[in-house]
């Protein structure tokens, strides 16, 4: 990794040196795309997506009140307004049937402004992908993945296996540090397999420059850093080991909370071998006294997400409210995410399992 790291320093290419043209060219094949384009965070890889679709004020963005603020706080940003619809329980993800129902409720002059559909493969897992690709081409709106959580996972369609990020016209990943594959800093990436819109975003990433200092777009500083490149190109090849590390010990979780299901409820993988588990999520009454006996039994837990967006008081002038999203705002007060990473062992484990189980009295 060292030796990654001095080789940029020495070259002094630290900006869009050839690190980042090599990891764009692996993530890419890696997901299954066609191109990837290095950008700064997994923020900039949504936001600058959305700029490529050349959304604009009042267009209307549809996606899930239940992820990490980015997903819907890029769409505010460029002034157009997220449109929720509620998640499936087993998965938290995106359900395909509340989203159906949104938009079949919207006005004709609301459908023309819906530009793109944005579900996240939240905690690792895919949404149900066959459903939201059908849902995009009847809306006539352009599916974006928000797959930061989710680099690897896989879906499984009638016809073929494929990876997140590669099915709709963008994939969007993030390389903050507690990602699968995580960097040493901020980092992202958009892949596609759509010529015209890689360009587009290419452009975008430097201020919407072609050649430079000839500005057809505004674009803004979107730069994957060489060093993070670097970093990433060390650590892609041990991606798949450490994925198959986290498989394993959510299965292990699985069968230590068996039995007692109905109580700790963990989150339903379609499949085991397709989830990337970012995250090992259990949905149980009285989380929050959980998560203080965990704490102190010396294990650290995280809530994801404590508040679903439309309950956020930053989108209060969207105007939903409380009983909006049944599901999002259960996951909201019953989810504790437990510790998961590749080197946990089973003591850790059996010491985790046991100190919840015993709080329910099992
Ligand atoms: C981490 C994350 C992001 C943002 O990625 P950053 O690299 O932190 O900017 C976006 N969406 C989801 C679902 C995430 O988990």
């Amino acid at each position: 990794m060292l030796k990654a790291l001095t080789d940029v320093v020495d070259s002094t290419r630290y900006i869009l040196g050839p690190q980042v043209a090599e990891l764009e060219q692996q993530v890419a094949d890696y997901c299954g795309a066609r191109y990837g384009i290095g950008v700064a965070s997994g923020t900039d890889a949504l936001l600058v997506s959305l700029m490529a679709l050349d959304l604009k004020p009042g267009d209307l963005v549809l996606t899930t009140p239940y992820s990490f603020f980015a997903t819907a706080g890029v769409v505010s940003r460029l002034g157009a307004r997220p449109l929720f619809a509620d998640i499936e329980r087993d998965t938290y993800n995106l359900d395909p049937a509340s989203a159906r129902k949104v938009l079949e409720s919207l006005s004709p002059d609301e459908r023309r402004r819906l530009k793109a559909i944005l579900p996240v493969h939240l905690y690792g897992q895919s949404v149900d992908l066959t459903a939201l690709v059908d849902l995009a081409r009847e809306f006539d709106a352009a599916l974006i993945e928000d797959g930061a959580q989710a680099i690897g996972a896989r879906y499984e369609s009638s016809d073929r296996t494929v990876r997140v990020g590669s099915v709709g016209l963008a994939g969007c990943f993030s390389f903050f540090p507690s990602k699968n594959l995580g960097g040493i800093g901020d980092g992202g990436m958009v892949v596609t397999s759509d010529e015209t819109f890689a360009e587009q975003v290419r452009i975008l990433r430097v201020h919407g420059a072609r050649p430079q200092y000839y500005h057809s777009f505004v674009g803004g500083n979107f730069r994957l850093d060489t060093l993070q490149a670097a970093a990433l190109l060390v650590k892609l090849p041990h991606l798949e080991t450490w994925h198959a590390g986290r498989q394993a010990r959510a299965a292990y979780y699985d069968e230590g909370f068996a039995g007692v299901a109905d109580v700790i409820r963990p989150a339903v993988a379609q499949r085991q071998e397709y989830h990337i588990y970012n995250q090992y999520v259990i949905s149980v009454s009285r989380r929050d006294d959980l998560q203080v006996h965990l704490k102190n039994c010396g294990i650290a837990t995280a809530i994801y997400y404590p508040v679903p967006f439309h309950l956020q008081p930053c989108f209060q002038y969207l105007g939903y409210g409380e009983g909006d999203f049944p599901v999002s705002e259960w996951a909201a007060r019953t989810t504790l995410a437990l510790p998961i990473y590749p080197e946990l062992t089973t003591d850790q484990q059996d010491y985790i399992i046991d100190a919840v189980r015993q709080f329910y009295g099992h």
